[in-house]
């Protein structure tokens, strides 16, 4: 089916300003969305067509793609469900500002389904940014478990103006950047390009006199310390999320959470993959051919006995049980599995080539050998 025009969607002309774009879209939103349509497939057709025409004109880099180069310049920019996840995103900022009180209508008609996981919450309060740890761990602190101590900085509300930006007696007057608009339009030549007004941030307004202690931006970047416990069994890649440790939120929003991820190093000699370790043991042909008990070093230096029994084939995993890393739950540990490397000698004695070539007489091999399946090796 042929596309139609994201003008035409949208119902508005090729000159239409953001504000009007904006407006246009929320009409369509607010009259075709599925919530307010159940099993309705025009219309959530039709909600989709002007949520991706929506997404694409109220771009500052997308639209002027579109107006020169049509539907070619901007497929495969955002494809599918990234496209339109993002647009649910800018709901609440789309209707939670400069509509005054719009988001409570829009609330009460989908039940507030839009603002969960939106960073914009009711009467513009934001929720802080979220902020990452990278945390670098021995193979062993991982295994076992360890307790560190992280240093990290963030924003806090500002203590002096309780994150209002604002000095004792100051307002705030409308921003003489904007105009109150919140965005300034560029002129370039050919067309023009609207963007958040640097000056204010999108607010509209500023502040005559600025809290001296944060510059008016109502937060202080404070270092923090904590200390964190890291359980037995953590593995490489894990995210360890610390509530309301990430940055101070606006207008009393909520703060932003702290995101531990951890990285683990490796280990010269053992190699884990989840619960289990592998380490390899070379062991002499002879003892491959008639058997062997011989005792290795574990990673926590304990001496494990290992039972290698007769004819057992190179690359061989033997399993020992329990002794692999604990799961981070609870008492039960993962396996060891230790590979068997059959080393054969390179420089032997007189006497030891003498009773080699003695059992190569009773053993007998055969001087032409069958091929077998490549499959075979290792078992
Ligand atoms: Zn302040
Ligand atoms: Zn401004």
């Amino acid at each position: 089916m042929a596309k139609r025009d994201y003008y035409e969607v949208l119902g508005v002309d090729k000159s239409a300003s953001q504000e009007d774009i904006k407006k246009a879209y929320r009409k369509l939103a607010v009259k075709y969305h599925p919530d307010r349509n159940p099993g309705d497939k025009e219309a959530e057709e039709k909600f989709k067509e002007a949520t991706e025409a929506y997404e694409v004109l109220s771009d500052d880099k997308k639209r002027p793609l579109y107006d020169q180069y049509g539907f070619a310049g901007v497929d495969g920019m955002d494809q599918g469900g990234a496209q339109y996840s993002h647009a649910y995103q800018d709901f609440s900022d789309l209707f939670g500002g400069a509509g005054g009180g719009f988001s409570d209508i829009f609330d009460s008609i989908f039940g507030g389904g839009f603002s969960s996981g939106s960073r914009r919450q009711r009467g513009g309060a934001v929720t802080g940014a979220n902020l990452r740890y990278d945390l670098y761990l021995g193979f062993k602190e991982a295994v076992y478990g360890t307790s560190t101590d992280i240093h990290f900085k963030h924003n806090e509300t500002c203590e002096s103006c309780h994150g209002t930006g604002g000095a004792a007696g100051s307002a705030r007057k409308t921003c003489p950047t904007c105009n109150g608009a919140g965005q300034i339009r560029q002129g370039n030549g050919f067309f023009t390009i609207q963007q958040t007004c640097p000056k204010c941030g999108g607010k509209g307004t500023v502040i005559d006199k600025p809290c001296p202690d944060c510059r008016g931006s109502g937060h202080q970047l404070k270092n923090k310390k904590m200390s964190l416990k890291i359980p037995a069994g953590t593995d490489n890649g894990k995210r360890i999320i610390i509530p309301g440790q990430g940055d101070a939120g606006e207008n009393g929003g909520q703060p932003g959470d702290l995101h531990v991820i951890i990285h683990v190093e490796s280990h010269p000699l053992f190699e884990r993959s989840e619960q289990d370790l592998y380490c390899a043991v070379p062991i002499s042909m002879s003892q491959a051919a008639l058997g062997c008990d011989i005792t290795i070093n574990s990673l926590d230096d304990k001496k494990v006995l290992i039972r290698v029994p007769s004819g057992t084939a190179n690359g061989k995993l033997l399993r020992i049980k329990g002794e692999g890393v604990p799961y981070a739950n609870g008492t039960r540990k993962g396996d060891l599995y230790i590979k068997i490397m059959v080393q054969i000698p390179q420089h032997l004695s007189p006497k030891q080539k003498d009773l080699l070539k003695a059992y190569m007489e009773l053993e007998n091999p055969s001087e032409n050998p069958n091929l077998i399946p490549l499959s075979e090796l290792e078992r």
